[in-house]
């Protein structure tokens, strides 16, 4: 029954690592998905995360019951207070609706998918680029897809009057989906001036704010300056929606560990908004697995542990900082064509390098080294032993 059935493409981000562990080279390296590595090119799981599940395992009165539909309730709330920040007026006068959800993609589509049936404007604009799930997330959730400019090539940054003119056209109403920080794929991230223009312009068309926070910490190595731009909108009173995961910043890749707040006006509004978001998620997957949150909970809620975690994940944000620093040096040195300060000027786990598909299938074919084909370089994947035969590769695939 199923012949007709067509051979669909790989996924544009994951079929890269598919290429990848085909390739026999011990020169190959992979720069395509966007997953933490070591100097030593190895997986990490941080030593916090050890520590909790160890305390999980040796809790004879753990249970494996299922879980509320929304999930672990203190997940919730410590999730809340870890992107809002504590002193949030949005958590003290209690007008917030939080769920554990399938990662940050499971949050972005509860997101979509209670919009779609609870929000009189049902098109949400991305900005160009953006991750490449985003279109077919809002797209399967039924929210009509809409752009706008972020990018500028030329400078390889903000194209920050792009996105003021096509946001001020946006009918009122619309969805907006930001990028709290490292923006993906670019790594440009507005300024916190250029934010407050966004904000107030946001604000004055009654556009709806949606986060995606896939990086918190990750990018500056601070929860809280990486939160800033959330917060900044939550501050103001209005409504907002914020999508978290803890894959990058916990290394909980394959837990799917994240949380949808919806914040609101008032407490009776979140009130409902919570109850509706039940009949979102019930008839998906039921309730949401307990394991990875029962990890992320153990973190936050214990002082020491919150601690540990903060270092650690410091201590990832540096090592792909510095990363960018040796990465701009070699191609410097090498007096390859072209400006790359924007190596070092972009930020997150990406550099949007401004190297084309066939300059980037020219390194994949010489020099065994896989990335999207938009040219974005996962530095959380480089290593310092790899980085001349990047530069190498770069400056063939621009000077051939
Ligand atoms: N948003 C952005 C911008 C991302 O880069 C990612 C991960 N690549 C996600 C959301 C979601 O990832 P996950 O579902 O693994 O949390």
């Amino acid at each position: 029954v199923f012949q007709n059935v067509a051979q669909a493409p790989e996924d544009p981000i994951l079929g890269v690592t598919v290429a990848f562990n085909k390739d026999p080279s011990p020169l190959k390296l992979n720069l395509g998905v966007g997953a933490y590595r070591t100097e030593e090119g190895k997986p990490l799981v941080l030593n916090v995360v050890r520590r909790a599940e160890q305390l999980l395992v040796n809790d004879l009165y753990r249970k494996k019951e299922y879980l509320p539909i929304t999930g672990l309730s203190d997940f919730n709330k410590l999730s809340a207070k870890l992107i809002l920040g504590s002193e949030s007026p949005a958590i003290l006068e209690n007008r917030l609706a939080t769920a554990q959800c399938l990662s940050g993609t499971g949050s972005l589509r509860v997101g979509a998918e209670f919009l779609t049936k609870h929000y009189h404007q049902r098109t949400i604009y991305i900005p160009v680029p953006t991750w490449g799930n985003h279109p077919k997330i809002f797209m399967m959730a039924g929210l009509s897809v809409k752009t706008y400019r972020y990018y500028d090539p030329t400078t390889h940054g903000l194209n920050f009057k792009g996105l003021l003119e096509d946001l001020s056209a946006a009918p009122n109403g619309a969805i907006v989906l930001l990028h709290a920080c490292a923006h993906n794929p670019t790594g440009v991230d507005p300024t916190q001036d250029q934010w407050e223009h966004i904000r107030q312009l946001i604000r004055s068309k009654n556009l709806l704010p949606f986060f995606d926070s896939a990086y918190q910490g990750f990018a500056s190595g601070s929860l809280d300056t990486d939160a800033q731009s959330v917060r900044m909108f939550v501050a103001d009173g209005g409504d907002c929606l914020v999508a978290q995961s803890y894959a990058k910043n916990m290394g909980l890749y394959g837990e799917r560990v994240g949380a949808l707040t919806i914040v609101c006006k008032t407490t009776d509004v979140a009130r409902k908004v919570e109850s509706q978001m039940k009949l979102v998620i019930r008839p998906m997957y039921s309730n949401p697995p307990i394991h990875g949150a029962s990890i992320v909970t153990t973190i936050l809620k214990d002082r020491n542990m919150f601690y540990e975690w903060k270092l650690e994940l410091k201590a990832m944000a540096d090592r792909i900082i510095s990363m960018r620093r040796q990465l701009y040096d070699a191609v410097s040195a090498r007096g390859t064509p072209g400006t790359w300060n924007h190596i070092i000027k972009q930020i997150g786990m990406f550099t949007f390098t401004g190297l084309n598909s066939k300059q980037v299938s020219f390194m994949t074919s010489e020099y065994h080294i896989y990335l999207t084909s938009d040219g974005r370089i996962s530095m959380a994947g480089l290593s310092s032993d790899k980085v001349p035969h990047l530069a190498d590769a770069i400056h063939a695939a621009v000077t051939s």
